[in-house]
């Protein structure tokens, strides 16, 4: 069996709960690759700068392939570094280069960030469910069996639009609780931006910090002590403030302290980590190259990474792994929408220390719809149930997709 085609299609449809509140327009990048079997696996990327264009690159690479060959595939295009321009014809459909991407002096794979990451994850995932569907197992079973049959899931809430209204916090908390979540998160550079006196100097003023305090207060009193709630801090932060808003914090008994610190400065996670009463997490944007210096050198507590941004479903297994065996628990970022969630939760089933996956576009219902599993509800009770369908277990809502087409789109 070969691969003989991969295409991307661009969903586009409202988000009704843009992080800190508010309404807006997302896109969902989903992902196919097909074979001279007639088989199809199905993927999904976030449709960040460059993402296309990788895929297109990444393309002319695997056409001919075998497409169960998939670590392989994936560590040419991650820890290869893909040859900078076609000269092997072994696999080339010259056709795949169209004009946009340019012929380049340098491999970009050489350095696996970025949009060829983004790219090589979708692929990955759908060849994962094409591998499925060829063997007739779930995924699952792939990487090793599940651990578990319900995947808990942590719902993003980032924060309200009326922030200064507890009301709309505790309201906000309740309905995730009442929705049969048990994990649920907010971002406090969210929590309250309008004290925010200078962008520039990630600090965290003393009205800011008492109303972080306060409005994460209120959700820790209306949703109890068995409600595991985290904090994020999308890498906003000064280490003398991070060290701050963790201590001050330390009473509401916060599960994790997420992303400290810029960006990906391991000395600096290790300074906060050393002096949070909270454990840190890190790594939603991170690759196990990236993670392994954090990973050896203690830098956090918990790892945190995307299946669409760190190489796929097999990647995030190796982090897994390798975290494992440093005695770390693992816990899944989720920018994904119904797709990669759910590829996710294949991830999750199969790894010893999962903690829990997240999603955030509970308020946007298309997006949990644009793929279906023979009508199982993508949660029930704040958790993803895997079927023991072939491959992901998910088909394509026709439907959905055809109502959220982004101009100029074409379905599958
Ligand atoms: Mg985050």
């Amino acid at each position: 069996m070969k691969i003989t085609d991969i295409r991307s299609m661009l969903l586009r449809g409202p988000r009704l709960h843009l992080p800190g509140g508010g309404k807006g327009v997302i896109n969902k990048l989903l992902v196919r690759v097909d074979t001279d079997a007639g088989i199809y696996g199905l993927g999904e990327a976030d449709f960040y700068m460059g993402v296309r264009e990788a895929l297109g690159y990444i393309k002319a690479f695997l056409l001919g392939r075998n497409p169960l060959d998939i670590c392989p595939m994936v560590s040419e295009v991650l820890y290869g570094t893909l040859a900078p321009h076609p000269q092997d014809s072994r696999a080339l459909d010259r056709e795949a280069f169209t004009p946009f991407i340019p012929i380049l002096d340098s491999s970009p794979t050489a350095v696996p960030v970025g949009p060829i990451v983004w790219a090589i994850s979708g692929v990955e995932m759908a060849l994962c469910d094409l591998a499925g569907k060829i063997l007739r197992t779930p995924v699952y079973y792939l990487l090793g069996g599940k651990y578990r049959d319900h995947v808990q899931v942590y719902l993003d809430r980032s924060a309200p639009q009326d922030k200064e209204n507890l009301d709309a916090w505790k309201r906000m908390a309740a309905e995730a609780a009442e929705a049969g979540f048990t994990h649920i998160k907010f971002d406090i550079d969210y929590t309250a931006p309008e004290y925010t006196r200078d962008v520039w100097n990630r600090s965290i003023p003393p009205g800011q910090m008492r109303r972080i305090v306060e409005r994460l207060a209120a959700v820790r009193q209306t949703v109890g002590w068995d409600m595991a709630l985290c904090a994020d801090c999308h890498r906003h932060y000064n280490v003398a403030d991070a060290i701050r808003v963790a201590q001050e914090l330390a009473p509401l008994k916060l599960s994790w302290l997420e992303d400290p610190t810029p960006t990906a400065n391991i000395d600096s996670c290790i300074a906060v980590r050393e002096k949070s009463p909270i454990p840190i997490c890190v790594g939603e944007m991170f690759t196990a190259d990236i993670f392994q210096g954090f990973i050896d050198r203690q830098a956090c507590d918990i790892v945190h990474p995307d299946v669409i941004f760190c190489g796929g479903l097999h990647e995030a297994r190796l982090i897994a792994d390798y975290a494992e065996l440093h005695h770390m628990p693992m816990a899944m970022h989720g920018n994904g929408g119904s797709l990669a969630t759910i590829a996710a939760a294949h991830v999750a089933a199969a790894s010893r220390t999962f903690l829990g996956l997240e999603y955030h576009f509970i308020e946007s219902q298309w997006i949990s719809e644009y793929v279906t599993r023979a009508g199982a509800p993508l949660f029930k009770n704040g958790t993803i149930e895997l079927t023991d369908a072939p491959g992901l277990g998910v088909e394509l809502n026709t439907e959905v997709c055809r109502q959220y087409l982004a101009p100029g789109e074409s379905l599958f």
